[in-house]
């Protein structure tokens, strides 16, 4: 657990972040790397743990007790995932950064200060990393979802407290309310214990983020021969509970499912209320190829960062990668380093099933937009090509087990270097995949 500082007095710090979460963690590494002493950085946090791969939170964390590998504080501290320090309480203490325990509430851009509770701390440049928060079903007149047992998966609490009902519920079912990551990495992790797992989603497939039909339904055969059920094109219309407990959901359609937990994962909202007077774009807040918001003392980093895209226009990215390497480069700006233009490759990814022999993994490089082409690159693995003006812009690899580093790294090669599209085995092939 951390050891936080009471505001009562004002604190006065040269570099503040906002936010404890994994963008936080791989900034103070950063600021640490750079040689910034002691005393200089505070991390506001309202998280009672040090920052922490949150990616664990619907992978290992949820693996089955007879899984060999189940995170756990202080295991996945951040940089673990990133390959640095291992980042625990202690490491903060040793290098001189402070917590302060809260939620901010206001920025004061010509004061300089951060309004936390009653108190107000001061900085000279800002460091935001507020992450998105989960959004929920209730915004969208879905009723119940305040039920013991129903739960969103955002932090270390909310998957612990899962966890603690999973292991108290030995045998039952479960439906997972959403069909993009937290929905298919729970409903993976979930049937692991032995439960009756059926996810509800209200596409025509899952991960319509990213995935076309065929991509999809690559994924569902094995979701369906590992005994999860899918229903789609439908929706929860009420959690329906009895004693305050959870007992069944009732469908959109009509219909009624029997559940003893339900897990919902329906999109994220970045947290960006508490800044007014930073300009915003496509709900973050805009920055440009340094991570400088439109006030100069200030760096947006994370799910909360619209940044300029390598494709043209602006984007934004909810996924572990960017959080990183966006906070690197935050830091340096803010250090008046004048680090080269934020030029991202998104890279995104997931891991499924780990628990087993036959774990599944997709890696994606590069942007979605644009025409999406399958090809079967042998019996368990497909490829997939975005394609813009005759150019590969996207690629993807998904199988069981999953491309390996050196497949990963071809993949990411043959994005960069903008090949020619064409029959996408040929491609595949010609970059020796
Ligand atoms: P998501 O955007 O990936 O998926 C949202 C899903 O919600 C959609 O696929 C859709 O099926 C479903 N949906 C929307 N409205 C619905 C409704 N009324 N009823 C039922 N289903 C509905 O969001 P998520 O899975 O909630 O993840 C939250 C955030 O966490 C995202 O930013 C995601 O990128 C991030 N995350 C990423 C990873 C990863 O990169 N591997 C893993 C976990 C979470």
């Amino acid at each position: 657990m951390l050891r936080p500082t009471a505001i009562r007095m004002a604190k006065n710090f040269e570099y503040l972040i906002v936010g404890g979460g994994n963008a936080a963690g791989y900034a103070c590494r950063e600021f640490v790397a750079q040689g910034v002493g002691a005393g200089k950085i505070g991390v506001i946090t309202e998280e009672p743990v040090a920052p922490y791969e949150r990616p664990a939170l619907t992978k290992a964390y949820l693996h089955p007790p007879t899984a060999k590998v189940r995170a756990r504080l202080p295991g996945f501290h951040t940089c673990v995932g990133g390959g640095g320090d291992h980042q625990t309480p202690e490491w903060y203490n040793e290098k001189g950064i402070e917590f302060i325990h809260g939620r901010a509430s206001a920025v004061d851009l010509a004061g300089k200060t951060v309004s936390v509770g009653d108190g107000a701390v001061a900085y000279g440049k800002l460091i935001l990393a507020t992450g998105a928060r989960s959004l929920k079903v209730s915004q969208f007149g879905v009723t119940g979802d305040d039920l013991r047992h129903v739960y969103y998966l955002r932090s270390e609490m909310e998957a612990a407290e899962l966890v603690k009902a999973l292991e108290s519920l030995g045998s039952g079912k479960v439906v997972i309310v959403g069909g993009g990551y937290i929905g298919l990495e729970c409903a993976a992790a979930l049937v692991g214990w032995g439960l009756d797992v059926t996810m509800v989603f209200p596409e025509a497939h899952c991960m319509s983020r990213l995935f076309n039909a065929e991509l999809a339904s690559w994924l569902e055969a094995e979701y369906a021969a590992r005994g999860i059920k899918i229903l789609k094109g439908d929706t929860v219309a009420a959690f329906v509970g009895e004693g305050g407990q959870l007992k069944s959901v009732t469908l959109k359609s009509g219909g009624s499912l029997d559940c003893n937990i339900a897990v919902v994962g329906v999109g994220a909202a970045p947290n960006v209320e508490y800044a007014p007077g930073l300009a915003l774009e496509q709900r973050g807040f805009a920055v440009n190829d340094q991570m400088q918001t439109s006030d100069p003392n200030v760096y947006a980093i994370g799910d909360i960062a619209t940044f300029p895209s390598r494709y043209g226009g602006v984007t934004r990215c909810e996924h572990v990668d960017h959080a990183r390497k966006s906070a690197s480069q935050a830091v340096k700006a803010a250090l008046g380093l004048n680090p080269e233009a934020y030029r991202y490759l998104p890279y995104f990814y997931s891991r499924l099933f780990e628990y087993t022999d036959a774990p599944i993994v997709f890696n994606f490089f590069g942007d979605q937009a644009g025409e999406c082409r399958v090809a079967a690159l042998g019996e368990k693995s497909v490829g997939a090509l975005w394609e813009k003006d005759g150019k590969v812009v996207g690629a993807l690899l998904m199988g069981s087990p999953g491309p390996s580093p050196e497949a990963q790294g071809k993949l990411r090669e043959l994005v960069e270097s903008s090949a020619e599209t064409g029959n996408p085995a040929e491609v595949f092939a010609k970059a020796g995949l």
